[in-house]
């Protein structure tokens, strides 16, 4: 599942093939087909590619701008030309093609062109909170902020997904974050002091900023969708259920996470 740490790993890969280069670009998805990408990117180059959370902008000269939200289902694949690609071509929303490679967004819900100071000023994305994975520091303060303005009876787990108070977080880092720090999801934010909290963060960051270096995700999991196995700190089994407005299914140790 595409959480911030995959998107940085993705940019992290696109950046050395596409930044400086002029892509040639193609929207085979029917549903750009009207939007004559193909033309207004026409000769220009990408000067920079960088993410907020779960967010990726692909900025091109001439102030405009690709933004990507892949939600649960999509992808970014980058492939030496000539490669074959890991979904589908039917499934490839935007190919964006150089003298050496092949940089394909699939399945991407969110995939809109933009100018430079909409991606300002949209309200989406001028919402979110401080990306967790932003370097050298996380915004701790604005972070327990948002976190005092949500309703203190949210549970911590489901708090954390919200994108307008931390962005970057997705259900199975979520997950993780509140195994390593001790701390049960389903405990209402009220009774989470600021130091716990920022605890769940300390827990999450370092880790995802690993998995957006080498793009291994698994290595990291203690809890998340190992539902019936034994919690490897306490051994007691770990539990799931869906959790929140979305029922997002959450994981979590009863015996060590209080
Ligand atoms: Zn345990």
């Amino acid at each position: 599942m595409p959480e911030g740490d995959t998107i940085r790993y993705a940019a992290n890969r696109m950046r050395p093939v596409l930044e400086g280069q002029v892509p040639e670009v193609r929207t085979p998805h029917p549903r750009h087909r009207m939007g004559r990408w193909p033309q207004r990117l026409h000769g220009r180059a990408v000067r920079a590619i960088d993410t907020h959370g779960k967010h990726l902008f692909l900025r091109f000269e001439g102030e405009l701008t690709l933004h990507s939200h892949l939600r649960m289902s999509g992808s970014w694949g980058v492939y030496p030309r000539g490669r074959r690609w890991r979904r589908s071509p039917h499934r490839a929303w935007l190919v964006l093609r150089t003298a050496g490679h092949e940089v394909v967004q699939f399945d991407g819900p969110v995939l809109e062109l933009m100018t430079e100071s909409r991606t300002r000023f949209d309200q989406r994305l001028a919402g979110l909170g401080p990306d967790i994975l932003v370097e050298p520091r996380f915004d701790s303060e604005r972070f327990l902020a948002r976190l005092r303005q949500d309703d203190p009876t949210r549970g911590i787990g489901d708090a954390l997904l919200d994108q307008r108070t931390v962005a970057g977080i997705g259900n199975l880092w979520k997950a993780e974050a509140c195994w390593e720090a001790g701390i049960d999801p389903w405990r209402a934010i009220a009774r989470v002091s600021d130091d716990e909290a920022l605890a769940l963060v300390g827990a999450a960051r370092p880790r995802m900023l690993e998995s957006a270096r080498t793009g291994d995700q698994d290595s990291h999991r203690r809890v998340y969708r190992r539902a019936g196995m034994p919690c490897p700190r306490c051994l007691a089994p770990i539990r799931s259920r869906g959790q929140g407005d979305d029922n997002r299914r959450t994981y979590w140790c009863p015996g060590c996470q209080r």
